[in-house]
């Protein structure tokens, strides 16, 4: 049942006044739950719980961690198929891509509870003393990764489930000893406040400390302003657009205490043409462009929003193969009507731009709320020249540049924004023959791929999911995969501590039997 409240550890709140409902974007109204967004007292309360929580939890073993992180997937599964329809009424998406990203969430969790059974992501590091050394004697340092404290995590719009609520920013959180405090996102309020009584039971199941985790509600950005500025809170992990991330991590750095906003952002995950593509496979490519370009209605951050391909008649018949191809495909619903009505929005504004030409906008009748596709094709001095097409369109859309010759592509690469991903399409030789190109690419991007679509992210421990600015805040960290922890901890030295009180993982006899880093060596010993 979906009461509309606030979830303050085990407690559910309802202390504020302003209430406001979610949107079935299918159906183009209202759903018939009202949430309650939280008061500043509900807020100061999760913080303070989450501040005593973190006492315990942060010395609770990987194991035990474990335990907790394994128990919300089996939770969340037991949620069974009131999870999965709430998901499609609040998101217009449809039922196996529900399934799949419960299957997503519920793998990533389990990762990170792996993780923590293995136990060296740690990376324990010990320089043993030489008393005897001359002309000093050496101390005996030993270092290892401890967490931050109380974490905030915004649940995205477009993964109401993967990342969201109980999603990578949770799971990586909660993994490296963190309590959270869940900024529920307001058009899935409902399968936020599910999954969240999911993470609830299996915190209470396995002995969590109360405040581990909350879950607030609202509907503006006070609520998550005020979460950012609270002294007790230690970082902050976002996924949404540029203006969000960007507007949470200047309050974060204008705090006393400045945080880290690990904020993963907008990107156009620009496409590289090269010549043995679009002479062999220029059909073939544009035929897979023109679905991972519409997949879940283009709102993925790894969106392929902008395709660079040499000038020439290869080039306008793969703009006239993934226009005509684009147009066959059937629109589908978007998250809300705003974020539809903002995909118009850019889409008009882009078309209008100086030198634009359209060569595929969807123009048959739709239902509302579904997003009608749209190609571009625009010169490279005229895109050079105007940085708005530089710009992400969340949705189904993506402007393909004629340049004039190599110089101008890697030119436009190299004037690009940070980008999560970027990808080329060739042959090995192509690769050799394009270095320049190839550099300027990675240069930019967090993810470089060969012959392939940067739609789907993998979860494991090589992904990086991340890029420079404005992809996230900091390109040093991913917010997808194991690695994701790394985020949330910080590293401590004990110098000349007695080995009997030094944290397990640092011990002498390695009672963990986690990889350390000893006088050099990674070794179990
Ligand atoms: P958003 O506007 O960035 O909002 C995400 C979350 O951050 C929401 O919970 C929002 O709170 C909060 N927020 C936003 N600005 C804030 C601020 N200044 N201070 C405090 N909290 C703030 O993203 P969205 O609602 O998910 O979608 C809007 C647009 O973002 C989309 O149309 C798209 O352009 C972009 N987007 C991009 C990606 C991507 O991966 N690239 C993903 C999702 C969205 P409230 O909603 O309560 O105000």
């Amino acid at each position: 049942m979906i009461s509309g409240t606030n979830a303050i550890g085990s407690k559910s709140s309802k202390q504020g006044t302003k209430t406001f409902k979610t949107f079935n974007p299918k159906e183009n109204k209202d759903t018939e739950w009202t949430f309650y967004e939280a008061s500043s007292n509900e807020i100061n309360e999760a913080v303070a719980l989450a501040t005593d929580a973190f006492k315990a939890y942060k010395d609770f073993s990987g194991a035990k961690k474990a335990e907790f992180l394994e128990a919300i997937a089996e939770e969340i599964e037991a949620l069974g198929d009131e999870l999965i329809d709430t998901y499609c009424k609040e998101s217009g998406l449809p039922d196996g891509r529900a399934r799949g990203e419960r299957g997503r969430t519920m793998g990533q969790l389990r990762a990170f509870a792996n993780l923590l059974k293995e136990g060296s992501w740690v990376e324990a590091v010990i320089e043993k003393a030489q008393p005897n050394r001359a002309p000093m004697p050496k101390s005996d340092i030993r270092k290892m990764l401890f967490p931050l404290g109380p974490v905030v995590v915004f649940g995205a719009s477009n993964f109401p489930l993967a990342f969201s609520t109980a999603g990578g920013d949770t799971a990586s959180a909660l993994a490296a000893g963190c309590p959270v405090i869940v900024k529920s996102h307001p058009m899935h309020a409902a399968t936020g406040e599910l999954v969240s009584s999911a993470i609830i039971k299996a915190a209470e199941k396995t002995g969590m400390p109360n405040g581990v985790f909350s879950n607030l509600n609202s509907s503006g950005i006070e609520v998550g302003q005020q979460l950012v500025k609270h002294p007790k809170v230690k970082a902050v992990g976002f996924t949404g657009s540029i203006n969000g991330g960007t507007a949470l991590y200047k309050l974060a750095n204008e705090r006393d205490e400045p945080i880290p906003v690990f904020a993963e952002m907008g990107s156009i995950n620009p496409v590289v043409l090269l010549p043995s593509a679009l002479k062999n496979e220029g059909d073939a490519w544009a035929t897979k462009y023109a679905s991972s370009i519409t997949m879940g209605a283009g709102q993925f951050c790894t969106n392929p929003g902008l395709v660079l391909g040499l000038k020439g008649t290869n080039l306008d018949s793969f703009i006239n193969t993934i226009s005509e191809e684009i147009l066959k495909l059937e629109p589908t619903f978007m998250l809300h009507p705003n974020i539809y009505a903002k995909y118009n929005e850019g889409k008009k504004e882009l078309s209008a731009q100086k030198g634009i030409t359209v060569t595929a906008d969807y123009k048959k009748a739709t239902n509302p709320n579904t997003a009608q596709p749209s190609i571009l094709k625009v010169s490279g001095a005229d895109f050079l020249a105007n940085t708005k097409l530089h710009k992400e369109v969340f949705g189904p859309f993506s402007v393909v540049v004629e340049c004039e010759n190599t110089d101008e592509m890697e030119t436009i690469l190299n004037h690009l924004e940070g980008q999560l991903t970027g990808t080329v399409l060739g042959s090995e030789e192509d690769l050799a023959a394009h270095a320049g190109i190839i550099d300027a690419l990675q240069s930019r991007v967090g993810r470089i791929l060969f012959n392939g679509v940067p739609t789907g992210v993998e979860v494991n421990s090589s992904m990086v999911h991340g890029g420079p600015f404005p992809a996230s805040t900091d390109a040093r960290f991913t917010s997808v995969g194991t690695s994701a922890i790394k985020r949330w901890v910080r590293p401590v030295s004990f110098q000349d501590w007695p080995n009997k009180l030094l944290p397990l993982a640092l011990q002498n006899e390695n009672p963990l039997k986690i990889t350390r880093l000893v006088e050099g060596v990674y070794t179990k010993n």
